[in-house]
This record gives C-alpha cells, sequence and structure tokens, in this order.
C-alpha cells in the first residue's frame, strides 16, 4: 500500500458489508427486545462501521426457550450420530465454499492479516468435519455381567449448550464449540464477542442452507456484562463452554456455581519458549519469532516469553531484535501482512501501555510503538524487550500484542523455575538437541500443552487447554465428545432376575 493511498483504500470496505447485525433466534433474525444496539469499529480506521443488536437477559431467555424446545421436541438430540454427521460436513463444504469472503470480513472485522484469516477459515471447516467423523466413528461401550446380565453406557446429549467466545480468530473457535457441541446432539446459544461480531452473523445463513432444524443454533450478540452473563446464569443452560480472559473465567466459575454447571474454560497464557544452548538457533529464532507474532500476537498460546541460556543469550538477542525489525506491519487486507492491526482501541491503548512499562522493567531492542507510517489505527510495531527480570509486569501479565520479554538462564533448573514462574501454565516451547533434557523439562513444565522443537502444530485428537490460571478442563478430540454428553450407565437383567432375596427368611 502506498502512503498516498486513500483513508477508503486502506480501509479496504469489502463489499455488501451489514450496517446492522442481529440476534437470530429460532430461525428468526431479530432485534433486540429493548431495541438496544452496540458499536462496532474497524481496527484500521477505528471508525464505527457497524451497529449490532445488543442483548441482554430478555434476549437470553428467548433464545434458551427456544433451544429448550428444539432439544425437548427434537428431532436433533434423537438423530442418529451419522445422521448429524450429514449436516455438519454440509456446514463444513459451506465453510469451504465461502473461505475467501469470511476470511475478508474476519480480517476487516478483527485486523488479522488476511492470509491468517483464511488459514483460520479453512481450520474452521476441519473442525466441523473432524467431530461429524468422530461421533460416527466413536463406538458405544457395552459390557457383558455374569448372571445374563449386560451394562451399556448412553451417551446423551445434555442439553442447551451455552458458548462464549473472545475476539480473536472468532470464527474458527466459534466452530471449536460449535462443532462438538451440535455433532454430540445438544442445542446451543452462541454468544459471540462484542468486538468482533461481523463473521458470527454468516453461521445463521451456513446452518440454514445445511439443514439444521430450527432451534437448535440460536445467537445472541451483546456486552459480555449483560448477555454474556444472563447466559451464565440462566437456570435452564447446564453446560458453559468459555474461551476468553481468566479474570471473565474466575467471574463465570462463581456465578455459575450455585447451578453447578458443567464448565470448560479455555483462558489465558504467558507461555514460556525455552531456547537451550544445544539446540538449532536458526529454527528456534524463525519459530519463536512466528509464535508472538503471527495473529498480531493475539493468540492464546503465544510464546511471549523467551527464556535463552546464557552461553547463546547474546547473539540470540541481536538475531532475534533484527528479524522481529523485518516483520512486515501492513493493512490487514494486504496479502504480504505478517501482523495487522490490533483488534480494538481499548485493546491498543492496553498493549501499548505494556510497551511503555516494558521501558522500565527491560531493555527496548527491536519495536516500541507505532510502526512507522501508520498515524491511526491500532498498529503495534513488533517489539522485543530483552534482560527482562522475572518480576517484571511484562514478564508476569498477558499482553496479548505483539510484545515479547526475553530473559536469560544459566541451568536446567533456573529455566523450569522462570517457566513455571507465572500464574499461568497453557503452553510451553522447548528447543534442545538433548533428548533426555526436553523430555525432563516436558515433564516438570507447568504447561497444558508442550511443543518440543516445534511450533503450535497440532493433530484435532491431541488435548487442547491449559492448568493454573490458564483454564480448566481440556477440548479436543473425545475430551470435547465427553464435554458435551451425559455417559448415563443402563445396567439390564436379560433371563431371569437373580437378585439377592432380602425379607423372606423364616423366623
Ligand atoms: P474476555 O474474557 O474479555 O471476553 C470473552 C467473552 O466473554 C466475550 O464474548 C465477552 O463478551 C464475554 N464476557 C465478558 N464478561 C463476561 C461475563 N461477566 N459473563 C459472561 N461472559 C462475559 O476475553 P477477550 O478479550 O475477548 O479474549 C482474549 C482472551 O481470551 C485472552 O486472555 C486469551 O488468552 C484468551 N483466549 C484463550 C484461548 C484458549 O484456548 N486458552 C483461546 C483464545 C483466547
Amino acid at each position: 500500500m502506498s502512503d498516498t493511498a486513500t483513508r477508503e483504500e486502506q480501509r479496504h470496505l469489502p463489499a455488501d458489508l451489514p450496517e446492522h447485525i442481529q440476534h437470530y433466534i429460532d430461525g428468526e433474525l431479530v432485534d433486540s427486545v429493548d431495541g438496544g444496539t452496540f458499536e462496532v469499529l474497524d481496527p484500521v480506521s477505528n471508525e464505527t462501521y457497524l451497529r449490532a443488536a445488543a442483548g441482554k437477559k430478555a434476549d437470553i431467555d428467548l433464545a434458551v426457550a427456544a433451544a429448550r424446545r428444539a432439544f425437548t421436541d427434537g428431532p436433533w438430540p434423537w438423530m442418529l450420530p451419522r445422521e448429524r454427521s450429514r449436516v455438519l460436513h454440509r456446514i463444513a463444504d459451506l465453510v469451504e465454499s465461502q473461505d475467501a469472503r469470511l476470511a475478508e470480513l474476519e480480517s476487516f472485522d478483527s485486523g488479522l492479516p488476511i492470509t491468517q484469516a483464511l488459514g483460520q477459515a479453512r481450520r474452521a471447516a476441519e473442525n466441523f468435519r473432524f467431530f461429524a467423523d468422530l461421533v460416527v466413528a466413536q463406538a458405544d461401550d457395552t459390557y457383558k455381567v455374569p448372571g445374563r446380565q449386560i451394562n451399556y453406557v448412553n451417551r446423551k446429549p445434555i442439553g442447551v449448550a451455552g458458548l462464549i467466545t473472545p475476539w480473536n480468530t472468532p470464527f474458527m473457535l466459534e466452530s471449536w464449540k460449535l462443532g462438538p457441541a451440535l455433532a454430540t446432539g445438544n442445542t446451543v446459544v452462541l454468544k459471540p464477542a462484542e468486538f468482533t461480531p461481523l463473521s458470527a452473523s454468516l453461521w445463521a445463513g451456513i446452518f440454514e442452507e445445511a439443514g439444521l432444524p430450527q432451534g437448535v443454533f440460536n445467537l445472541v450478540n451483546g456486552l459480555g456484562e449483560e448477555a454474556g452473563d444472563a447466559l451464565v446464569k440462566h437456570p435452564d443452560v447446564p453446560l458453559i463452554s468459555f474461551t476468553g480472559e481468566s479474570r471473565t473465567g474466575e467471574l463465570i466459575f462463581a456465578n455459575a456455581a450455585p447451578y453447578l454447571k458443567g464448565l470448560s474454560m479455555e483462558l489465558g497464557g504467558k507461555s514460556p519458549a525455552v531456547v537451550f544452548a544445544d539446540a538449532d538457533l536458526e529454527a528456534a529464532i524463525n519459530a519463536t519469532v512466528f509464535g508472538v507474532f503471527s495473529l498480531n500476537g493475539e493468540r492464546c498460546t503465544a510464546g511471549s516469553r523467551i527464556l535463552v541460556q546464557r552461553e547463546v543469550y547474546d547473539e540470540f538477542v541481536e538475531r532475534y531484535a533484527a528479524q522481529a525489525e523485518r516483520v512486515v506491519v501492513g493493512y490487514p487486507h494486504d496479502e504480504r501482512t505478517e501482523v495487522g492491526a490490533l483488534v480494538h482501541p481499548e485493546h491498543f491503548d492496553k498493549v501499548m501501555s505494556y510497551v511503555e512499562i516494558g521501558r522500565t522493567e527491560g531493555r527496548l531492542v527491536a519495536g516500541g510503538g507505532r510502526p512507522e507510517g501508520f498515524e491511526t489505527g491500532n498498529f503495534v510495531a513488533p517489539t522485543v524487550f530483552a534482560d527482562v527480570p522475572p518480576d517484571a509486569r511484562i514478564f508476569q501479565e498477558e499482553i496479548f500484542g505483539p510484545v515479547v520479554a526475553i530473559t536469560p538462564f544459566d541451568t536446567e533448573e533456573e529455566a523450569l523455575e522462570l517457566a513455571n514462574g507465572v500464574r499461568y501454565g497453557l503452553a510451553a516451547y522447548i528447543w534442545t538437541n538433548d533428548l533426555r533434557r526436553a523430555h525432563t523439562f516436558a515433564q516438570s513444565v507447568e504447561a497444558g500443552m508442550v511443543w518440543l522443537n516445534s511450533n503450535n502444530v497440532r493433530d484435532l485428537r491431541t488435548p487442547f487447554g491449559g492448568v493454573k490460571a490458564s483454564g480448566l478442563g481440556h477440548e479436543g478430540g473425545y475430551r470435547s465428545i465427553d464435554f458435551y454428553t451425559d455417559q448415563q450407565a443402563v445396567h439390564i437383567t436379560l433371563g431371569a432376575a437373580h437378585n439377592p432375596i432380602f425379607g423372606k427368611a423364616d423366623r
């Protein structure tokens, strides 16, 4: 994009943008009961480009009632897994067939670089396909018991699942919950993030075209403390699957406690990437630059603390800073862009405040503010602080932007202590060519997911989730199926009953 590009060219307004987004309840697009709306900004200009219906308790009540009816009246929960699977495959086909449009809208709404948004749209289709296949492949548990008895496990959908999602890669993360919730026969109410409601507004059309029965999928837009809170506190919603900040997770945990709801929580992170002196330094630098700056650094599993062994520390910092300076910051719709615009001015201000804090806590070696040529919009240059002490706020707190802290260590024990010395425990990345060290470190590091000499690539069957303040429970593969189903044990006697007899003894 040249410097002379007009403001409108810089924004690259997608064609046919809606000006108003509604809820989707019981198969109908509707406004809020009280007519309320909230504004949605695009991250390049920070101008309001649409208004979305602001759902509150009354709207959640209607959506939950519709989902509840669809659950009790059927047919969705009673359909064969194979029949539901066909619908899910059609959903995946439809997502795939409009991946370019989805990526364009997502990139415009969230500031994510277009090439990365395209990857996320394709991953969303894959999520549906994966769970469509998994529910068909799943064997039923049946056990023969002595005395001609059989026990079997009746896997039942639980009811109305409340799905609450964040603004980073919103469409993909919604699919990660919708796929298993629907595949197992539940009905749902989705409350997408208020910063990025645009891509979620496509679900209704996709589901209708795929043949999902009316009322099975419902969507209420709105603020977390209004629509989200009402969903969490609704007595007819037995399950809440939440992805978002740890402090919101704490609140939801407390609000759901009186109802003893099933909770799945994917929360924040401050994941360490540990680079030992014997590592392939080139590979480690490439992976750790990608690991914190891809998806604008707005990635829960970002390796945002890099711990580097003293012998290679100076070389690592110098090469890392040089590579971070070369990361291409640009307009989200430009295919050359590697880091786009942060999602919202509030989030931009938060990230920039950490950049200022970092200046007093560490040594700035790359970035440090707005990139040159981007005087407006939520653009932040990839920023690297070296020599960051472990008690620094930029070492301890999740920044969720393109900012990384590098800290030296001497021994394996010290590396482990530093890695575990934060409240989070989502992911850890370990770079070493010593097999013993890699595996012992993986055993002791407090992280739900560990990548050894690799970066963020995972099969959908493996568990996804964190420990400590990074989450509760795991999703992925059969773990998602377990979360969205009750496992009722049914015990039957087939022949004559041989029960012990009480109360017939002679006195
Ligand atoms: P957030 O917690 O502010 O919001 C997430 C969702 O919760 C939004 O839909 C919001 O409206 C809703 N919400 C807010 N307050 C609520 C309340 N009181 N009751 C019910 N719902 C409420 O998070 P965010 O800023 O949208 O997302 C970024 C965070 O998400 C980061 O911390 C990131 O690490 C985390 N995240 C984690 C994972 C993971 O898998 N562990 C994945 C992506 C993002």
